[in-house]
């Protein structure tokens, strides 16, 4: 290593003193529970896109046991608009472990932590480190991108080699005491400081040491990830109105994309559509609405919204159907698609 540990600790820490972040509300009374919250909420997604989330979040839910008890569809319900929802039911599952499992308390170890649902070990190295100054590492997409411009990594830090690289600095670099503000400043530098595009290296405590500003890569380093082409793939959205105006939606399969959210019924093209309605015994003419584009990490879907004003009401229904409408008072989670389509109808 290039500098020692002690140095860039007491830069870290006079720097957290100074300007690091303090007063989000996750950072008020800390506890496991609202760390991870906060954490995972915080993945992908922007600190001032989680604030509210975040606060509805706790007032329903205040503590696990809450969590755990919830329904699903409410659970779903208030992470509507932040995306990802894997991680909304990994989080109501991991609060249901804990409860049956650990008496509602995190267990102490990372490992253990790390072997709830949706939690990975940088989010458990944080839930302990920040909540119980637990000496663990992290190494969220902030801090890899701080090592990987002081290092001066060369390559992608998503591989295999640079992964194990970067957590032996965090490793190396995370002190023996304070380790609750060295992490939570980290993550500050990397999100205040060391940004993605533009990096304010002259107001960085590590400067002086640090090897990407040396050589003059700090645009350059880290490294993107090798791009592929996103394979499109179609669907086409059979948006059923019932005479008194309300949607049906469905409740999609646990496992795949949109799991436990509800959504319109989906096919993979037109006649398939139409054969459904057909099956449904529904005479009903159909209005072909503007197709658009939803793009998730892996895939663009295409999607074909159809349009269908029922004359007379549906009479076979799935149990896990629900006829919508914005006032109705069971709470369901929506995707992004199916809540901008309904928002055209309300
Ligand atoms: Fe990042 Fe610049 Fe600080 Fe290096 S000097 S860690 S590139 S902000």
């Amino acid at each position: 290593m290039h500098c020692k540990p002690p140095w860039f600790q007491r830069q870290v820490l006079d720097w957290f003193d100074q300007h690091g972040r303090k007063t989000l509300p996750w950072q008020q009374s800390k506890t496991p529970y609202t760390v991870w919250v906060s954490e995972i909420m915080l993945q992908q997604t922007q600190v001032s896109t989680v604030i509210p989330y975040y606060e509805r979040f706790m007032a329903r839910f205040p503590a696990v046991e809450d969590l755990a008890r919830a329904d699903q569809d409410e659970v779903l319900h208030h992470w509507t608009g932040l995306g990802y929802y894997a991680r909304a039911r990994n989080l109501h599952k991991a609060a249901q472990l804990l409860v049956e499992q650990h008496q509602s308390e995190f267990p102490n170890s990372v490992d253990a932590v790390a072997e709830l649902p949706g939690i990975g070990r940088s989010t458990a190295g944080a839930i302990l480190s920040l909540s119980r100054n637990v000496h663990a590492p992290i190494l969220d997409g902030n801090v890899k991108r701080v090592l990987a411009r002081f290092f001066a990594m060369e390559g992608w830090p998503g591989t295999t080699a640079n992964q194990k690289q970067l957590w032996h600095w965090a490793e190396q670099l995370t002190p023996a005491k304070r380790v609750a503000d060295f992490n939570q400043c980290m993550m500050d530098l990397g999100a205040m400081v060391c940004t993605r595009s533009k990096p304010a290296c002259d107001q960085c405590p590590l400067q002086k040491h640090c090897l990407a500003f040396q050589q003059q890569r700090t645009l350059e380093l880290p490294e993107r990830k090798p791009k592929k082409d996103k394979p499109s793939k179609t669907a086409w959205l059979l948006i059923l109105q019932s005479p008194d105006g309300r949607i049906y939606l469905e409740k999609r399969p646990q496992q795949g994309i949109w799991g436990g959210l509800h959504a319109f019924p989906q096919f993979a093209d037109r006649d398939q559509a139409e054969s459904h309605l057909a099956l449904l015994n529904a005479e009903a003419s159909f209005e072909d609405w503007e197709p658009f584009r939803h793009t998730f990490s892996h895939y663009h879907l295409h999607i074909h919204p159809l349009f269908v004003r029922l004359p007379k009401p549906l009479s076979a229904v799935s149990d896990n159907a629900l006829w919508y409408h914005p006032g109705m008072a069971e709470q369901v989670g929506l995707s992004a698609p199916v809540k901008l389509l309904l928002e055209r109808l309300f």
